[in-house]
């Protein structure tokens, strides 16, 4: 591209940025930010209210949070509350949008979907969760009919969710590799990170770590409370601790010294950026094969895959856990999931909504 671009980031409406309500979808802004200002853009990004990104400076919008897509049931229609934050994120971006030569939104809403077409200005998607209600599937595939190339999937088999055959583009994820260290030897415990949810499953990761012995370390925001009083109520004898909704760095550090990350979703995970970050540090996976995890992980080489939602199997993977060669997890990480590789995705996506 000739000229460095304007770019306006719209993020999630579920959860000022920094907060953890939003998942893996706000390290994505922020790394796709920190690449894209690093090879001369000009970026601003607009968030709701208390909002903090690193050295980014946000127009923060008020407003009433989104309800979360993953509590909604498939036949649910879209929820606007009076006074939303979705609402009001988007009236600003209609208004600045002639400001701006890509409008890239984060929300998995309909509204952004829907004002494709109309909007002054090339508005393009990044889908960061699956298929979940079948108003958004509709709208996923009018907007792809209507306008080629206007959205971006984490991963195939996250597309695949959605119905589609073609039409999108697959931006996959990645990490400033700088801030993970990588750790030889770690303590004799696990590690399961993620938001404390039903979809994420971490009643499985739990029963596991009762079952080997092997302490689990949870890392992460309690989205559900009754949820985890109920897992903590039912697994009273399992050596687990809870430490908290974690930084990066911090989370890292711990990170780094388990022997594996457990993941044990229930839903199909569009990504999984807590798998790279386990990676970038030399932690195998150990993973449910279901969703974005199966095309992280090299079965066998950096982790094992395994049926999901079957503990034996888990068990099973978490014993034979040092076969895995722990720089193998790392040089994946190096190869496949540095910003500059995502930085390179990206244009190529601009490129073909450019032109
Ligand atoms: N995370 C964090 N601190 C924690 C636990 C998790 O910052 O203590 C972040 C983690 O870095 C990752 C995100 O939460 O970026 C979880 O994202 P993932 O893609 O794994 O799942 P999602 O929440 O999007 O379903």
């Amino acid at each position: 591209m000739n000229k460095p671009l304007k770019l306006l980031l719209v993020s999630t409406p579920v959860g000022p940025l920094g907060s953890g309500l939003g998942g893996g979808v706000e390290l994505t802004v922020l790394n796709i930010a920190t690449i894209l200002r690093q090879r001369g853009y000009k970026i601003t990004i607009v968030a709701p209210e208390t909002s903090e990104l690193e050295s980014f400076s946000i127009v923060e919008i008020p407003g009433i949070l989104q309800t979360l897509a993953q509590t909604q049931n498939r036949d649910d229609p879209v929820i606007l509350s009076n006074n939303s934050v979705l609402t009001n994120l988007w009236n600003y971006a209609i208004k600045v949008a002639d400001q701006y030569d890509i409008i890239v939104n984060f929300a998995y809403d309909w509204l952004p979907l829907f004002l494709t077409p109309f909007f002054k200005g090339k508005l393009i998607h990044l889908v960061s969760m699956s298929s979940l209600t079948d108003v958004m599937d509709q709208a996923v595939q009018n907007t792809i009919k209507q306008c080629p190339g206007s959205i971006a999937f984490y991963t195939q088999t996250q597309a695949e969710t959605f119905g589609l055959k073609g039409g999108y583009f697959c931006l996959s994820s990645a990490l400033k590799l700088s801030e993970y260290h990588f750790c030889k030897q770690p303590k004799n415990q696990l590690a399961w990170v993620g938001r404390i949810s039903p979809e994420k499953g971490l009643e499985d990761a739990v029963i596991a770590s009762a079952r080997t012995g092997i302490p689990l370390l949870i890392m992460g925001k309690i989205q559900d409370q009754d949820y985890w009083q109920k897992i903590i109520q039912n697994n009273s004898q399992a050596p687990i601790e809870y430490l908290g909704f974690l930084s990066t760095d911090k989370l890292q550090e711990q990170l780094r010294q388990c022997r594996a990350l457990v993941m044990t979703h229930r839903w199909i995970e569009a990504f999984g950026n807590v798998a790279i970050e386990a990676l970038a540090c030399g932690v195998p996976v150990i993973s449910y094969r279901r969703g974005g995890p199966t095309e992280i992980i090299r079965d066998g080489v950096t982790g094992w895959l395994v049926e999901p939602d079957n503990i034996n199997q888990l068990v099973n993977a978490i014993q034979k856990i040092d076969q895995i060669d722990r720089l193998a997890c790392r040089q994946q990480a190096e190869r496949e999931y540095s910003l500059e590789a995502l930085g390179d995705r990206i244009e190529q996506w601009f490129f073909q909504v450019i032109s």
